[in-house]
């Protein structure tokens, strides 16, 4: 059994504010949340990192993108960002930030951010 974190969420071994969940990923509440609207999407497949994406998980990606944006715009756990917009971020990696090596997408909105990244 995988030991990383977000695996062990997927399993419902870790509790999680689930906002979605289907056969290939699970979207759920950032724990230490960066905006007023702030959670992951991740894939139930264990993928390190964007980093290591491959061409068999090009669809996933794209699915994973899609859903991401569709509970954006959702008025509940999405905060509704269809109208202000949202930010969708992956970090990836040492430099990229990434303190999970799980891939997963930030979905960040209910307030303007900044740019550039610090
Ligand atoms: P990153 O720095 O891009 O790897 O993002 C990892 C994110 O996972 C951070 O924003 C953390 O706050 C979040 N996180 C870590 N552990 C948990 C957890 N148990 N439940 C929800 N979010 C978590
Ligand atoms: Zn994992």
């Amino acid at each position: 059994m995988s030991e990383c974190i977000f695996c062990k969420i997927i399993r419902g071994e870790i509790p999680s504010r689930k906002i979605y969940e289907d056969d290939e990923m699970f979207a759920f509440t950032d724990i230490d949340p960066a905006a007023p609207v702030h959670f992951l999407v991740i894939p139930k497949k264990h993928i390190p990192s964007l980093l290591e994406l491959e061409t068999e998980d090009i669809g996933l990606a794209g699915r994973l993108l899609h859903k991401a944006q569709e509970l954006a715009k959702e008025p509940g756990a999405g905060g509704g960002c269809g109208q202000n917009g949202a930010r969708f971020v992956i970090n990836a990696k040492r430099d990229g930030g990434q303190t999970v090596d799980h891939l997963h997408i930030h979905v960040l909105g209910g307030r303007a951010l900044g740019w550039p990244p610090g």
